[in-house]
């Protein structure tokens, strides 16, 4: 939905509720001796039923043959173009781990890595040290003063952290410091704009100190920075659907994406099932217009190969419609953010079966089954994900119409 200025115009002020639950990594292939996808494959009644009585087809998050990141495949089902409008690296990773971003700072995406004695780069993952090892390190970064900003450093995962800076007037137009290769010194810091200047400075006295702390360390003595970047500005979704919208999430990517489109993001337990974080969602109902509810492990399970595990995530989800349903949506969409087949351990490419069904709106196609191949033949057809918003908000008569 490239359009932000036709929703502007056309969004109402009042409709029906949206809920969009998002199954992470939803798609599937066959894969040895199974030959239909994980969703044909599980024992779905419910969503069957909802096939039967909506539309279904097959959404691409980003375009044709992109395997995307689920980032920017969230983006892409909120009604946003990821590749005009990206987020970056570096603000992914705070998400990701969940960091208390402040509207304004600079994150960025680092490595630890290894230097030889001419400081040129022997390992750019510092031999894949364990998060533990990096832990200690991290904390030594994160303590280092810098005059004018504060700085942090948080641990993503072994050999990866995340660096944030925040003060006035900062500007995350920062080349990379990674060269990309072994043989070659980190580059120095250097600023992409002259808006950019000044971070510059700011984050050269911090690269110095830091390079210092670490001299001594083995194999984590140096580190790289990329993905340099600020909160993306997108536009709210109370601005642009006039949608007062709600996250249900256990992960803190999702959470943070959700923050960055200006939903709230409402209270969920670490190890939530798919039934309490409806019941989240219950307990909001009259609170929001739109719920965004997402369910991790489809995803996680495909991209540990196993594909009856992640057909069982499925069946939960499933069982725990009702819950849902019950509560009387005028609009619920079903869909993943991008495929994770078992068979490929990863996510991928294929387009993602999704689901529209809006009782008082929508027209049944002739499927009844949720699944990949009933997708190619529903009334959706195949459609770029960014496109999603637009309907539900249509079925939710939540548009005007266009002209007279
Ligand atoms: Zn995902």
């Amino acid at each position: 939905m490239a359009n932000f200025d036709l929703m502007r115009e056309l969004a109402r002020d009042e409709g029906g509720k949206i809920v969009l639950l998002v199954l992470d990594g939803l798609g599937g292939l066959p894969m040895g001796d199974y030959t239909q996808t994980t969703l044909e494959y599980a024992n779905t009644p419910n969503m069957d039923r909802l096939a039967a009585e909506g539309t279904q087809g097959l959404s691409h998050p980003i375009a044709r043959g992109i395997t995307p990141g689920s980032g920017p495949a969230h983006l892409a089902l909120f009604g946003y173009d990821p590749i005009a409008r990206p987020v970056g690296r570096g603000i992914l990773s705070a998400l990701g781990i969940g960091f208390d971003l402040h509207y304004g700072d600079v994150a960025a995406r680092g490595n630890f890595c290894t230097v030889d004695e001419n400081g040129l780069i022997t390992d750019r993952r510092a031999g894949r040290i364990s998060t533990e090892l990096a832990l200690p390190l991290v904390e030594k970064l994160n303590n280092i003063q810098v005059d004018g900003i504060q700085t942090f450093v948080r641990s993503e995962k072994e050999y990866r952290f995340m660096l944030a800076l925040r003060g006035e007037g900062l500007d995350g137009a920062i080349e990379d410091t990674d060269p990309q290769i072994t043989g070659e010194s980190p580059l120095p810091v250097k600023a992409a704009t002259q808006g950019s200047e000044r971070t510059a400075d700011l984050l050269r006295a911090w690269v110095e100190k830091a390079q210092l702390a670490l001299r001594g360390e083995y194999p984590a003595n140096s580190f790289i920075l990329r993905g340099f970047a600020q909160d993306p500005k997108l536009p709210k979704f109370d601005e642009l659907y006039k949608l007062k919208a709600a996250c249900v999430a256990v992960y803190p990517m999702y959470k943070g994406v959700s923050k960055l489109v200006g939903m709230d993001v409402l209270e969920t337990g670490g190890d939530f099932t798919p039934e309490q974080e409806f019941q989240v969602v219950a307990g909001h109902w009259n609170d929001y217009d739109f719920f965004f509810v997402h369910i991790k492990p489809t995803d996680s399970r495909g991209e540990d190969g196993n594909f009856e595990a992640k057909a069982a995530v499925i069946e939960q989800v499933d069982r725990a419609l009702p819950t849902l349903l019950g509560l009387n949506p005028d609009v619920l969409v079903i869909t993943g953010d991008h495929s994770t087949p078992a068979r490929l351990r990863n996510h991928s490419w294929h387009p993602v079966p999704t689901l529209i069904w809006a009782p008082a709106t929508h027209l049944p196609d002739l499927t009844d089954h949720f699944g990949e191949r009933q997708g190619q033949r529903g009334g959706l057809g195949q459609f770029p994900a960014n496109e999603l918003m637009p309907l539900a908000m249509a079925h939710a008569l939540r548009l005007e119409k266009y002209g007279a």
